[in-house]
This record gives C-alpha cells, sequence and structure tokens, in this order.
C-alpha cells in the first residue's frame, strides 16, 4: 500500500454531494472526527432536473434549521408548483394538483448550502480524489498521495462509485449499473426561447423504459430525456432535440446537450460491508420510476451515520444494521422497479394507453407516495 498515513478518523466519507453531506453533518454534530474527501471544490456543477418533492423538503427542515429561508436566501429556488402535467408529445395524459407543491432548485446552490452547513458542523473537507480504498485495512488513498484511516468508510461518491466498483472487485456488491441505470441527458434552455408551462410536465411514451421531463426555473427551462434501455446518446440526443423543436425552440441543435447516469434501479440490497456503507447514487439509489435521487441519497445518509453512531464499538456489524434500516426503502424500490417494468418498460404505444388508463385512477395515490410523507420512512 503506497503512501504515508496521513491521520485516521472516525469516519470517512467519500463524497460531499446530498448523501455524502448528509452523513458527514449528522456524525461531526455527534462529535466524530469526520473527513470529507470530495473532488470537486464547490459550487461544482452536477447534471440534475433539480426537483424536489415535499419529503426532501420535511427532511431539510429537520436536519438544517431554517432550511426553507435559507434556501430563499441564497436563491436555492428556481420554481414551485402544485399543478403538473403529464402527457405524451402531442396530448395531455393528465393534469393533476398536488396537496405540496414540486420545488426545483438550482442544484449547484443547492449542494453549496449543505457543503456550507457540513464544514460549520466540523467535518474535516478535503478537496481530493479517493483512488483507492483498502477494504481490510480500512484505509482510503487520494490522488494527491495521501493515506486515511477510517473506523467506517462511507461511500457517497456517485453513480460511478469507486468505493462500489472496489467492493464489487471482492464480489461484495454489484458492480454500477448491473441491476439497472438509464443514460440520462438533459439541457437548459432560455425560458423565452420556446413555449413552456409554468408547472412541471413529464412526457411518457416517447422512450421505452424511461420519460422525457421539462421543468421551469427562473430563467432556464431544464429539458430531459432518460432510459434505462436506449444505451446509444444519440437517440436520446434525437429525441430530446424534436422535443425542444415541439416547444418552439429555434436551431435545438445549438444547444448543449449533457449526459449522465442515473442509477435509476439500480439498488444494492445491501448497501454495504461491515464498516463500509454505500449511500445515495453510489448504492443506486435512484427510485426507480421517476429517478427520484436527492430525497434518497439525504435518506440513505441520513440512517448510514446512525447505523454508525450504533456500531462504534462493534464496526464490522454496521452494515447489518444500515441493510436493516434501509429495509423499508430497498423494499419500495423492489416494487418500484417492477411497476415500471409493467407500465414504462412496455413498448411506447402501449405505456402510453396503459397510462392514459391507469393516471385517472392511480394519480392521487402515486402523488401520495412520490411527494411524502418523510415521516413514512
Ligand atoms: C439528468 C439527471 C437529472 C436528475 N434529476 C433529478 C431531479 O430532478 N430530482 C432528484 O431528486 N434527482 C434527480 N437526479 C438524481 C440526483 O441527481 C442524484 O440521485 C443525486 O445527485 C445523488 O446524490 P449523491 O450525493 O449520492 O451523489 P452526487 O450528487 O453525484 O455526489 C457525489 C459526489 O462525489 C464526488 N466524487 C465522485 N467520485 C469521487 C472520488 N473518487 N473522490 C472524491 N469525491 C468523489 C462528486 O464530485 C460529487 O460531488 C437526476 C440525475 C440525472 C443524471
Amino acid at each position: 500500500m503506497a503512501g504515508i498515513m496521513n491521520k485516521d478518523f472516525d469516519a470517512i466519507v467519500v463524497g460531499g454531494g446530498p448523501a455524502g453531506a448528509t452523513a458527514g453533518l449528522v456524525l461531526a454534530r455527534e462529535g466524530l472526527k469526520v473527513l470529507i474527501l470530495e473532488k470537486k471544490s464547490f459550487p461544482r456543477f452536477k447534471l440534475c432536473g433539480g426537483m424536489l418533492t415535499q419529503k426532501t423538503i420535511e427532511f431539510g427542515q429537520e436536519i438544517i434549521p431554517g432550511f426553507m429561508s435559507q434556501m430563499d436566501t441564497r436563491g436555492v429556488i428556481e420554481a414551485s408548483s402544485k399543478t403538473y402535467v403529464i402527457r405524451s408529445t402531442d396530448k395531455i395524459l393528465y393534469k393533476g394538483r398536488s396537496k405540496y407543491s414540486f420545488v426545483l432548485i438550482n442544484r449547484e446552490k443547492y449542494d453549496l448550502l449543505w457543503m456550507d452547513q457540513l464544514k460549520d458542523s466540523g467535518a474535516k473537507v478535503s478537496i481530493d480524489r479517493a483512488v483507492q480504498v483498502d477494504i481490510q485495512d480500512s484505509r482510503v488513498i487520494t490522488s494527491a498521495g495521501k493515506t486515511y484511516r477510517g473506523r467506517f468508510i462511507i461511500g457517497a461518491d456517485g453513480s460511478g462509485s469507486r468505493i462500489r466498483k472496489a467492493l464489487a472487485g471482492k464480489k461484495i456488491v454489484q458492480p454500477p449499473g448491473s441491476r439497472s441505470s438509464a443514460l440520462a441527458l438533459e439541457t437548459f434552455v432560455d425560458r423565452n426561447a420556446g413555449g413552456f408551462s409554468a408547472h412541471p410536465e413529464l412526457f411518457l411514451g416517447m422512450v421505452r423504459d424511461g420519460y422525457a421531463w421539462s421543468f421551469p426555473g427562473s430563467r432556464k427551462q431544464v429539458m430531459g430525456i432518460c432510459s434505462a434501455r436506449i444505451k446509444d446518446g444519440r437517440i436520446l440526443k434525437e429525441l430530446l432535440l424534436e422535443l425542444l423543436g415541439a416547444r418552439g425552440v429555434a436551431n435545438p441543435e445549438h444547444h448543449k446537450i449533457q449526459a449522465g447516469i442515473l442509477p435509476y434501479g439500480d439498488y444494492e440490497k445491501k448497501p454495504g460491508y461491515k464498516n463500509l456503507l454505500l449511500v445515495g447514487d453510489a448504492a443506486g439509489l435512484a427510485e426507480p420510476l421517476l429517478g427520484e435521487g436527492i430525497y434518497y441519497a439525504h435518506v440513505s445518509g441520513s440512517l448510514s451515520a446512525r447505523a454508525v453512531l450504533e456500531c462504534l464499538t462493534k464496526p464490522d456489524r454496521c452494515s447489518d444494521l444500515y441493510a436493516q434500516l434501509m429495509g423499508r426503502i430497498i423494499s419500495s424500490m423492489r416494487k418500484r422497479l417492477l411497476f415500471r417494468k409493467m407500465t414504462l418498460g412496455l413498448p411506447p404505444s402501449l405505456a402510453e394507453k396503459s397510462f392514459r388508463i391507469l393516471l385517472p385512477l392511480l394519480a392521487r395515490k402515486l402523488e401520495y407516495k412520490i411527494q411524502g410523507p418523510h415521516a413514512g420512512i
């Protein structure tokens, strides 16, 4: 093992996105010596639609005092709407009004808010990339050549997680993308470049095992598409350009389109090993129907912290407890993946027809499950 041992920590968290920031924050507030290794300096860009549900807002309010007012002051909130529309490219399939608002955020500012809280909590944040993890000796080696030992290691390093890959290399978990991941494309368009509504819209029946979206912001409209079935980005790009054209955007091909991986039902049943835990996208925790990941990143971060706190004297038992705490989430992910396969997984025209029938019957129930309540977990 290369490198000099730099320092020992109670917990090393790799990645400072919503999952890692939550885990680090909770642990540092409890007085643990926490190191966050984050490869990028914040604010950093993260490809995202930026939609928050009510349960995420409730979670934020539990953890950060004055969460909503801080989001307001820092200009995190771009738009909010109780109305939403589910449609095919040319027809409205369902128009709903939720009890709570869907809140659209600026992701860079949102993650910076959490990062600032993390720093205030006393956690040490180091801008450095984890390049290797030694599972046996509980050590992380960084690109700056530093070696850190942690009593616990939390892998919060996103959809291409190096920590998950290290565990997969030992056949402890599946590698990222084994169960189901989606290729996701997104573009940010000036709102006055096309005819955009003031509420979020979801487009069904365009792709198999996925959907497209159009979310309002204060100045930009976020348009995106994802599919767990289509792995060729050129096909998704063509479809996204068509959607932009249909919204009246001139020269859609001139807009920058970016691609990312959404671990869309790529959840690991037991996301960890002994004192090493996976959280958020690293554990494949984007919800399998709509791809919501921010909430599950926060909640898994928080549950991983709870498992660590309860296993301080028995670190090797931590992943068992964490898996137990995550049980309800994993079981709901399994059901939603099955539901997706039976609906969005159908050929697009059949999916559209089935949603036309199902939405008036199920929309209220689905809306309730998607919006919250957070206390249910
Ligand atoms: C196109 C798209 C649209 C989406 N839209 C939404 C949406 O509208 N609403 C929603 O809820 N979810 C959405 N998601 C999902 C959501 O973005 C993720 O689920 C969420 O970001 C997961 O948080 P995380 O903290 O686990 O990972 P991330 O936010 O990816 O954070 C991981 C962090 O780890 C750091 N890192 C990575 N590797 C290393 C390393 N080796 N060493 C050190 N640091 C490292 C990264 O720099 C990053 O800061 C979307 C995803 C995509 C791709």
